[in-house]
């Protein structure tokens, strides 16, 4: 397991934090590779619950490297009030390193996701407004500051007011908008940047060394592999690859083979956010679905809730060329006689069971099938043996449908609920 990552199979909060603080135990290095703060990904372990955004899921781990990779957005705002907000485990530049080739994510990302997501309003794609869009897109222009230039004043304060210049053109210009001024900078830079500093340096040097001395590093992701820009249900994705192939790039170490990839997959489907989402419930079936499944709003942004979708999750396997799968949540369906499965698309009066094209998701109908419930409180169980056939005949046919063996199953939030297979 030397080189693993763990990555989303679906839209994202398939339970991947939670997998990766428990998987952690075998590694020594966590890298989290793209994405930035409008992550979540909650822990609950012996030292409390915790609701991550940028920081890795190893950092309650004691011994492991946490690392922000170049692949990130790093917004230093969110990571100073993310590191002052964690109780009982302490971060400092012995168990967090920011990449100096992580690009920052700059004042006026944010401003600019809220002002172009109320100019398009209705037809808005569902963006968390941390800015992750417009970052992207100047990173892509080469319009941002990378990390390691805060240990260059000069070179710093003269790109700073360039890019704040070329910035305020469309803030004023296009949104109406009041531009950012330099007082403004300053304090971002006083009071946000200056305290990142001691943690970033060349990571890239600091993995190439620790991988040729064997250590273990484990690549993590946001989101999942439908929210994937290139393979996900574009527009209504984000703006990165989210895919265990882009994780040595993004996580500084481009030439590095990653030996397994585990695919983290729910036992319902959750969507947070636009865009086609075929095996949605709605109304009362989606009430109680989401009572049922403990699932509120995320980032105060509605919960979308349906039966898992086995047409979108072979796809996920596909494109993360998942190795191995972990299926999580399985406790939260304990309570149904009947186990509903979306198991292929209706499209122009066929049958599909693979997924098809962005526009052609919008006129697919879900088709659905169910199989027995199993009927009892199965968040005790550790060992597969245990699990009553019910709920093994279902894995098994998820598994079968998917292609891809199921690790790992959870019954419970906790870090040690777990049953692992073999
Ligand atoms: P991530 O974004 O992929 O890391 O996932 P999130 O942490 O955003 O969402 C997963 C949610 O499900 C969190 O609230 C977890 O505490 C919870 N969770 C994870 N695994 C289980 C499980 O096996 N059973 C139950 N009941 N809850 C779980
Ligand atoms: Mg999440």
């Amino acid at each position: 397991m030397a080189c693993t990552a763990i990555v989303g199979i679906n839209w994202g909060d398939e339970g991947k934090g939670r997998m990766v603080d428990l998987l952690t135990e075998a590694f020594d290095i966590v890298v989290r590779f793209q994405g930035g703060a409008n992550a979540g990904h909650t822990l609950i372990n012996q030292y409390g619950k915790f609701d991550l955004h940028l920081l890795p899921s190893g950092v309650c781990r004691p011994g492991v490297v946490n690392i922000l990779g170049n692949g990130v957005a790093l917004d230093p705002e969110t990571l100073i009030r993310e590191i002052e907000a964690q109780r009982g485990i302490s971060i400092t530049p012995d168990n967090l390193m920011i990449s100096e080739r992580a690009s920052l994510l700059l004042p006026w990302h944010h401003q600019l996701d809220v002002l172009e997501e109320a100019r398009t309003s209705k037809h808005a794609d569902g963006s968390t407004k941390q800015g992750i869009a417009p970052f992207y897109s100047d990173k892509n222009q080469k319009k941002t500051i990378l990390a390691g230039e805060l240990f260059y004043p000069e070179r710093l304060k003269k790109h700073l007011k360039e890019l704040c210049a070329w910035k305020n053109l469309t803030l004023e210009k296009v949104y109406g908008a009041e531009p950012v001024s330099e007082k403004e900078l300053n304090t971002w830079l006083n009071e946000y940047c200056e305290r990142i500093k001691p943690f970033i340096r060349d990571t890239r040097s600091y993995l190439i060394k620790a991988e040729s001395d064997h250590k273990r590093i484990l690549f993590e992701a946001q989101l999942g592999a439908l929210r994937d820009l290139d393979f996900g249900i574009y527009p209504y994705t984000t703006s990165v690859s989210t895919l265990a192939s882009y994780a040595p790039i993004g996580a500084g170490v481009p030439g590095v083979e990653i030996d397994r990839v585990i695919g983290v997959t729910k036992s319902y489907s959750t969507c947070v956010g636009n865009g086609p989402f075929v095996c949605e419930y709605t109304g009362k079936d989606a009430d109680a679905w989401l009572e049922m499944c403990h699932e509120s709003n995320e980032g105060g942004r509605p919960v979308r809730i349906g039966p898992i979708d086995l047409v979108a999750t072979k796809y996920g396997v596909e494109v993360q060329a998942a190795t191995e799968l972990a299926m999580t949540k399985l406790d939260v369906l304990s309570s149904l006689d009947e186990i509903p499965l979306c198991v292929g698309y209706k499209l122009n009066g066929e049958i599909i069971t693979e997924m098809p094209f962005p526009a052609a998701l919008e006129k697919c109908e879900p088709v659905y099938e169910t199989m027995k419930g199993w009927k009892c409180n199965i968040c005790g169980i550790r060992n597969w043996w245990e699990l009553p056939e019910e709920a093994k005949a279902f894995v098994n046919r998820v598994e079968q449908t998917v292609g891809q063996v199921i690790r790992w199953i959870s019954v419970g939030p906790e870090r040690h609920s777990i049953i692992r297979r073999g």
